[in-house]
């Protein structure tokens, strides 16, 4: 794939053309629904402060961008170094045909910045809490084009999420936090839009774009415990549900010396030796129980949003005559937990109307028929500790409370201690501690042994599919 790159004043467009190896629709072995090419052109805005980005993080923001289609090859009109060309062939299998062999890689900065990946998300939001005062806060946002014609695409929430987003980074600023915005739009590159690619890439575009202007050498991935110890999503043929704290003390290069860092490029991984960058961690000790009490009972009061769905749409909007939260969408599992963990943080009861509306969508009524739920101890923990008067709620809660006690997800597990960087854990650390207690040994050893037990599924929810 061929890609030409024109400097705007204020960013960059980038226009592509096909080659042989080029998938128009997706690669099967990224994701298993189908999905066109629909664009040719996508523009990244960048403010300000940008001052330049290095063409090998330049050709890392354009792979990003193509990798659902592309082929083999992506031919730039920029060179990047000889060390880039071979990590990309290495980790990746894409050939980038022009090489500056004059062109030395990135250099990791000698300062101790960090920028933070913010999404205006419950763990991101706790995360620039926690985080050193002169950690970037980096977000990326879309160019709104809802209303240019043809271009409306109805999966790309706008509307009045955009004002969500604008009142989040708001917030960020008033807490005396360095907000930098990245913009982009190529989400119209691609019919439906893949969510996949959102989830696990597209949050770094931010970072990639700003990472010289700010001289980072930390990227804050906002990883909590639940990515570390991969206990989040249920799958079908799942039969217990461990917390398993094992891969919190493993893998740890944030202290690494430079020539230890990996060279090769794994996205599944993200190493980034090869661009400069160090990957932190520093929220990993923090399960989202313990997250989400943080942004309830810190300065953001629980004001953050877990999810880019449209809130209070008007089929919502007085159907039982609740008035929709601004931070949550009325329809999808992770706005109704992470609503009731905030009610929970702030003994507040959770009320049995807002839980009526939730369940009148049938995909929730279905997830809540499973015996693991996806985030299964999250729930157990929330229904473990919720004040509500919902029928069904109490029917989870009488079994729940059978269980042993899950209270200690809302501490900080000290093994995390590794995956923040040494220059700033003393600083982390303390401001941890002023939201967090720290998991006893005892609770440690529960939490390395423990299997979630599975819920069953109450009469007033029908039979399990
Ligand atoms: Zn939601």
């Amino acid at each position: 794939m061929k890609v030409a790159v024109r400097r705007l004043p204020s960013g960059f467009r980038y226009r592509l053309s096909g080659e042989a190896s080029d998938r128009v629709y997706s690669r099967r072995d990224l994701c298993g629904t189908p999905l066109k090419l629909a664009g040719e052109s996508w523009e990244v805005r960048l403010p300000r402060l940008f001052r330049g980005i290095h063409p090998d993080l330049h050709a890392l923001a354009v792979y990003l961008a193509l990798r659902p289609v592309l082929g083999r090859r992506l031919v730039l009109p920029f060179g990047v170094s000889a060390a880039c060309a071979e990590a990309f062939a290495r980790s990746f299998g894409v050939e980038l045909p022009k090489v500056d062999g004059g062109l030395a890689p990135r250099r990791e900065p000698e300062r101790d910045a960090p920028g933070l990946l913010y999404s205006g998300g419950f763990d991101s939001s706790a995360a620039t809490l926690l985080l050193p005062q002169s950690t970037a806060v980096c977000h990326c946002d879309r160019i709104d084009r809802s209303r240019e014609a043809g271009l409306f695409v109805p999966d790309i929430p706008f509307g009045n999420q955009s004002a969500r987003r604008e009142h989040q980074c708001r917030k960020v600023r008033r807490l005396g936090r360095r907000l930098c915005r990245v913009w982009d739009d190529h989400e119209f590159l691609y019919r439906p839009y893949p969510v996949w690619h959102a989830n696990d890439w597209m949050s770094w575009f931010s970072m990639i774009y700003l990472a010289d202007s700010l001289g980072l050498r930390y990227i804050e991935t906002g990883h909590v415990l639940e990515d570390m110890c991969h206990t989040g999503f249920r799958y079908d043929a799942m039969r217990s549900w461990p917390l398993c704290a094992e891969a919190l003390g493993r893998e740890n290069l944030c202290d690494a010396e430079p020539g230890a860092l990996d060279r090769t490029i794994d996205l599944g991984e993200f190493r980034l030796g090869i661009f400069g960058l160090r990957k932190a961690r520093s929220m990993a000790g923090l399960s989202t129980v313990a997250t989400s009490r943080i942004v309830a009972l810190g300065p953001y009061h629980g004001d953050a949003s877990p999810c880019d769905k449209p809130f209070a749409d008007a089929s919502f909007v007085g159907r039982r005559g609740t008035a929709p939260s601004a931070n949550y969408c009325a329809e999808c599992p992770r706005c109704f937990h992470k609503r009731m963990l905030v009610d929970i943080a702030l003994g507040r009861e959770t009320r049995a109307d807002t839980v009526s509306d939730y369940l009148e969508f049938p995909f929730i009524r279905e997830e809540l028929r499973k015996e693991f739920l996806d985030w299964h101890h999250i729930w157990v923990y929330i229904f473990q500790r919720v004040r509500c008067r919902h029928p069904l709620i109490r029917e989870f809660q009488k079994q729940a409370q059978r269980q042993r006690d899950l209270g200690f997800l809302e501490k900080w597990h000290p093994a995390a201690r590794g995956a923040i960087p040494a220059p700033y854990r003393a600083s982390v650390e303390k401001n941890i501690r002023r939201y967090a207690q720290t998991m006893s040994p005892a609770e440690i050893e529960v939490f390395g042994k423990h299997a979630v037990a599975p819920l069953r599924t109450p009469a007033a929810l029908g039979p399990r599919a």
